[in-house]
C-alpha cells in the first residue's frame, strides 16, 4: 500500500500549482517543501496570459490576482539616451482573453499556498520536508525525506515530481552527471521602491543596453497618493572567466554597492538613482541558469519547473512556465492515468521546445533586440526606424513570443489544457 498517489518535491509555485492541479482532477498528492516555514519571499514577477489561463482554470481569479499584483498594460524597451526602442500593449490590452500579471512572487506564492490549504487540506503540505534522494520500489517511488528536526523518513507514491528549484535534489539523482550552474557573467540586483508608475500606470521598462540595464515595473495598483510599489531589478554584466565568486545566491547588500553603475541613468521622465534609493533593501544575485537535459523524466520520476528548466529571467517566464508544466502533467494523467506514460508524455511535449526557451532566454530573449541596436549603432540614435525597422521589431518579439508559448492568436484559439470538470479514471 502506498503513502500517496503523487508526491511533489518543493513547495514553489510549480509545485503548489501541481498540487491544485491535481486535486482538481482527483488524483491524491502530498507536498514535501524544505522551508520550515512559507514565507513571501522574492519580489517582481511576471504571469503571462498561458499561465493566468492556467489560474483561472483552477479558480484563480482576477479578483485574488489583483490582490498580489496588477494587470500588465505595456511592455516596452528604451535606449540608454532614454529614446524609445520598441513598445506594446500586453495582456488583455493587446487582445489576449486572459491578462498578464505583474506581481510580488512572495504574496503570490502565499495565495497559492493558502488555496492549497484551503482545497487539499492542511496535512497536505509538509514543511521542514527536504527531499534527499529517491528509489525505484514495485509500482511507484519511495522518497527519501530529511526533516527540520533532524528525523528522516521514506514517502512512496505512484510517482515522484522533483519540483524543487533550481538546486534540485531529484535533478542531481536523475542527472548525476550534469555541469555545475551556468553563469554568463550577469550580476543583478532587486528590490522594491513605492513611486509614481511610469509610462501607463503599469508598464514593464527595459531601459539601457545589453550589457547595463534597469527592468522596471509596478507589481501593485496604483493607491489615493497616485504610487506604486514599484520592481527594479539592475543589471551589469562582468567578466565570468572566474567563475561566481561570492558566497550565496540570493543576498542583501546595500545601495551603495552597486547603485553607482547606474549613475548616468537620470531622464526628464526617470531618475534611476533616485528610485533606488528610495528602496528599503536590495538583493543581489547573479543571473544564473542550466544547461538544457535531453529529457525531465526517468520511469515513475519526473521534473518539472526550475528544476527542469531554470532560466534567465529576461524573457519573463519562468513561473508561468512551471504553472504551465503542473496543467500539462494533469493533462496526460488524464490522458494516460497516473503512470509513468503520462509522464512521459509530458516530457515528449515540452523538454524540447521548452529548453530551446532557456537558451533563447540565455541569449537575452526578447531583451535580445537591445543587443541588436547596439550592433548596429552603439546604441546612439535619432530615429530607431533609422536603425531598425517597426517590422523587424515586431517579428523579433512575435517569434519570442511563439517560443515562449505565448503567441496571442495561437493561445487564444487554443483548446483549455484541461477541460473544465474532467477528473480522472484512471487513478
Ligand atoms: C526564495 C525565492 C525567491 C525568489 N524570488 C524571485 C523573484 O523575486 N523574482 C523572480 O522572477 N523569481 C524569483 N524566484 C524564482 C521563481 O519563483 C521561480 O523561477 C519560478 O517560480 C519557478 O518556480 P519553481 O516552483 O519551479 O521553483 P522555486 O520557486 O525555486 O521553488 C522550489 C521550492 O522547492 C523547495 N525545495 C528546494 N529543494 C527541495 C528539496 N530537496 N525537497 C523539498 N523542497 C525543496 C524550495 O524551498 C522552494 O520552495 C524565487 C525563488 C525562490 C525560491
Amino acid at each position: 500500500m502506498l503513502d500517496t498517489q503523487v508526491i511533489i518535491a518543493g513547495g514553489g509555485i510549480g509545485g503548489l500549482s501541481l498540487a491544485l492541479t491535481l486535486n482538481q482532477i482527483g488524483v491524491p498528492c502530498q507536498v514535501l517543501e524544505a522551508a520550515p516555514e512559507m514565507r513571501p519571499l522574492g519580489v517582481g514577477i511576471n504571469l503571462q496570459p498561458n499561465a493566468v489561463r492556467e489560474l483561472f482554470e483552477l479558480g484563480i481569479d482576477a479578483t485574488l490576482l489583483d490582490r498580489v499584483g496588477v494587470a500588465a498594460k505595456e511592455w516596452a524597451l528604451v535606449g540608454l539616451n532614454g529614446k524609445e526602442i520598441y513598445a506594446e500593449p500586453r495582456g488583455l490590452n493587446a487582445g489576449y482573453r486572459w491578462p498578464q500579471y505583474a506581481a510580488h512572487r512572495g504574496d503570490f506564492h502565499m495565495l497559492l499556498y493558502r488555496e492549497a490549504i484551503a482545497q487539499l487540506g492542511e496535512s497536505a503540505v509538509t514543511l521542514g520536508a527536504r527531499v534527499s534522494a529517491y528509489r525505484e520500489i514495485e509500482n511507484g517511488v519511495a522518497a527519501r525525506v530529511s526533516h527540520s528536526d533532524g528525523s528522516s523518513t521514506e514517502l512512496t507514491g505512484s510517482l515522484l515530481i522533483g519540483a524543487d528549484g533550481i538546486h534540485s535534489a531529484v535533478r542531481a539523482q536523475m542527472h548525476p552527471d550534469q555541469p555545475p550552474i551556468h553563469w554568463g557573467g550577469k550580476l543583478m540586483w532587486r528590490g522594491t521602491t513605492r513611486a509614481k508608475p511610469i509610462r501607463t500606470s503599469s508598464s514593464f521598462i527595459g531601459l539601457g543596453t545589453h550589457q547595463q540595464r534597469m527592468v522596471i515595473y509596478p507589481i501593485s495598483a496604483t493607491d489615493d497618493n497616485g504610487t506604486a510599489l514599484i520592481n527594479w531589478i539592475a543589471e551589469v554584466t562582468m567578466d565570468n572567466s572566474h567563475g561566481w565568486q561570492e558566497d550565496g545566491w540570493f543576498r542583501e547588500v546595500p545601495i551603495d554597492s552597486f547603485i553607482h553603475h547606474f549613475e548616468d541613468f537620470r531622464y526628464d521622465w526617470l531618475d534611476v538613482p533616485t528610485l533606488v534609493s528610495g528602496a528599503d533593501c536590495a538583493y543581489q544575485n547573479p543571473m544564473i541558469d542550466r544547461d538544457p537535459i535531453h529529457s525531465w523524466t526517468n520511469g515513475r520520476v519526473a521534473l518539472m519547473g526550475d528544476a527542469a528548466h531554470a532560466m534567465y529571467p529576461t524573457g519573463s517566464n519562468g513561473a508561468s512556465q512551471a504553472i504551465v508544466d503542473a496543467r500539462v502533467i494533469g493533462a496526460k494523467m488524464i490522458q494516460h492515468g497516473v503512470s509513468a506514460k503520462a509522464l512521459a508524455a509530458y516530457d515528449e511535449q515540452l523538454c524540447e521546445p521548452v529548453s530551446q526557451v532557456v537558451l533563447r532566454n540565455r541569449g537575452d530573449g526578447p531583451f535580445g533586440l537591445l543587443t541588436l541596436v547596439n550592433e548596429r549603432c552603439g546604441g546612439e540614435f535619432d530615429q530607431i526606424d533609422a536603425v531598425i525597422s517597426q517590422d523587424e521589431r515586431d517579428e523579433f518579439m512575435a517569434r519570442y513570443k511563439q517560443a515562449a508559448g505565448f503567441a496571442m492568436e495561437t493561445l487564444n484559439s487554443a483548446a483549455a489544457t484541461i477541460s473544465p470538470d474532467t477528473r480522472i479514471t484512471q487513478v
